[in-house]
């Protein structure tokens, strides 16, 4: 039989065909989010009501970073869904700038925009598209240097594991890695791509073009139609990608295990994703900043983003407090596979530093895999919250 294959030689997700990239415009059409907060008000009350999903059953051993390893390896779990954000990134130097309060908003002041969020708004851009490309600048590294969690998520893929990557992140690591648009949902769009602004046109630019004008301070401008040329991330005032709101109708009832790695789960519909998968899912918490605490209103309401780690009620949920590197390490370990990442980690990371044609020198992340090299997994195991 033949067996569907990605262009990346992993298995492919079932019973699906997604577009092959997000060229069509956020502008275009109608907003495929509309109406999702009050569906997703809807669909928690059913959850809450039981009538949606069968009963829950509980399918970990035990609820620790051992329990979900166990899982990994009975066979039973095939379908992994990731969903990621910023924590995932930070060891590789890229700040998480989209989040109020990191203190890239605070760093604005140069740019004298009426007000912050304004060089991600798109109707500001198009008039003003300076300041953007030059924050862009400042927040690239001078190499895109994937992370272990980023090499994690590839074995995952390589091993047949990942149903899909969903990333809130612009910075195109998970591109870097080779995850494809198979198994890839960039949900905030990337940087990968970029297009004329000018609907007429459209014309498409790579990752190594944008970076160029970038690096080079120069603001891009179309080739064709001298319009103005923007990254496909998803500025304010315009939707998410079609394809996460296809993907996440097909993806989360069929998910096995889901992680959850560097986030907190603070922006809609993005957050709400951890509700769709069925109720008998396992979900892995991997970050460095805790579970938000309850808020009732939000409950009241049905949209509470809720994960339970401690109560005596617990049965799917686990929390690994600390980077998430360290807790993408320390599951390799219980699953056997920690030697064979470290070795493609130190290998990749060679090989990007050799291509960037620099004399060789370890990154903070290849450092710390090698600080870590003999660390027993269990010296700083799995927390769980409180
Ligand atoms: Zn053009």
């Amino acid at each position: 039989m033949a067996d569907a294959r990605g262009e990346d030689g992993a298995a492919a997700p079932s019973e699906e065909k997604l577009p092959e990239s997000q060229d069509s415009s956020p502008e275009e059409g109608l907003d495929p989010s509309a109406g999702e907060p009050e569906m997703e008000c809807l669909r928690n009350l059913l959850m809450r009501t039981g009538l949606q999903d069968p009963p829950a059953q509980k399918v970990l051993d035990e609820c620790s970073l051992s329990g979900v390893a166990k899982y990994i390896l009975s066979g039973k779990c095939n379908r992994i869904i990731c969903i990621v954000g910023a924590g995932i990134s930070t060891s590789a130097g890229i700040p998480d700038f989209r989040s109020p309060g990191t203190g890239i908003y605070d760093n604005l002041k140069q740019y004298e925009l009426p007000y912050p969020e304004a060089i991600f708004e798109i109707d500001y851009f198009k008039k003003h598209p300076k300041p953007f490309f030059e924050l862009a600048k400042e927040l690239f590294p001078s190499q895109l240097k994937p992370t272990i969690c980023h090499y994690f998520i590839r074995m995952l893929r390589d091993k047949k594991l990942l149903l899909r990557c969903y990333t809130q992140n612009i910075d195109t690591l998970e591109r870097v890695v080779g995850l494809s648009d198979r198994h890839l949902i960039e949900a905030h769009g990337t940087f990968y791509r970029s297009h004329c602004v000018n609907k007429l046109c459209m014309k498409k630019y790579d990752f190594d073009w944008m970076k160029d004008k970038i690096f080079t301070q120069t603001i891009p401008f179309c080739q064709n139609c001298y319009s103005l040329v923007k990254p496909d991330i998803v500025f304010f005032g315009e939707g998410l990608p079609e394809k996460f709101f296809e993907a996440m109708q097909m993806d989360f009832p069929s998910c096995d295990l889901l992680m959850i790695m560097g986030t907190s789960l603070q922006v809609q519909p993005f957050a709400s994703l951890v509700n769709r998968v069925p109720r008998s899912t396992p979900r892995l918490y991997i970050n460095k900043e805790r579970f938000p605490k309850k808020d009732t209103l939000k409950e009241f309401l049905g949209l509470s983003v809720q994960l339970d780690f401690h109560s005596g009620k617990a049965y799917r949920d686990v929390a690994y407090i600390g980077l998430c590197d360290d807790g993408c390490l320390d599951l390799a370990e219980l699953l056997g596979w920690k030697e064979e990442l470290e070795k493609i980690v130190l290998a990749e990371h060679t090989k990007i530093d050799q291509a960037a044609l620099r004399p060789h020198r370890k990154s903070s992340v290849g450092k710390r895999v090698s600080q870590r090299v003999g660390r027993s997994a269990s010296s700083s195991s799995s927390e769980t919250q409180d």
